[in-house]
């Protein structure tokens, strides 16, 4: 009889510390936010720094290396609000894909609030980010992708000022799914076979392109 019961336990035990182990794990996932330093840039209490995957909020106003003043671009102020309205001192969890860490020791990830928000595509949804595409962490590059397209259409943030209508051809990378102006040297240095010019920047935008650094911002 002893014997019998004791087969019981051992079940239990193991059923009790799988759903231990996940509370554990799920607790242990979620961070604090204690920064925002721009849209799409946080800092968490444990003091690493996350930069959110597969976009591109808009600067806010920095010294640059030489102690330049470089001013904010357009909406990069209200980037930064917005995510701050959305993260700060919330706790969040992270999803990382391929490529773990930048070049400045920056985590990559996707960030969620604990009820599944999406704080990557929400700054796309609202216009206050522009999708930055990835070769290497891709995993929601269609879905940004699409809802960068709603955002285009209702002409949200970024999208209000920039014309459907203007002639500027810009000349994309079919690797890296970046754009550049037709006067851009790194443009002209594109292989033939990757080249896909486009009528105007709203094309290339909506293609799931994004400008260069140096040469055309939205
Ligand atoms: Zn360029």
């Amino acid at each position: 009889m002893r014997k019998k019961k004791f087969l019981y336990v051992i079940p239990g035990i193991i059923i009790l510390s799988i759903l231990f182990s996940n509370f554990v794990s799920d607790a242990k996932d979620l961070h604090t936010v204690q920064l925002i330093y721009d849209g799409d840039t946080i800092k968490l209490a444990d003091s690493r720094r996350i930069r959110f995957i597969g976009i591109n909020a808009p600067e806010i106003e920095h010294k640059s290396l030489n102690g330049k003043i470089i001013r904010a671009e357009p909406f990069g102020d209200q980037a930064k609000n917005y995510t701050k309205t959305l993260l700060n001192r919330k706790k969040v969890f992270l999803e990382l894909d391929k490529e773990k860490q930048d070049r400045y020791g920056r985590v990559l990830a996707y960030v969620f609030l604990p009820d599944g928000t999406f704080i990557n595509k929400k700054l796309i949804e609202e216009g206050l980010a522009y999708c930055l595409p990835n070769r290497t962490n891709n995993r929601y590059e269609k879905t940004l992708l699409k809802a960068q397209k709603g955002a285009m259409h209702s002409k949200k943030g970024l999208w209000k000022t920039l014309k459907k209508t203007s002639k500027q051809k810009v000349i994309g990378n079919t690797l890296s799914k970046r754009f550049h102006t037709l006067k851009c040297p790194f443009g002209k240095k594109i292989a033939a076979k990757n080249r896909k010019v486009f009528t105007q920047k709203w094309d290339a935008f909506y293609n799931g392109f994004a400008p260069c650094k140096k040469c055309a911002r939205p």
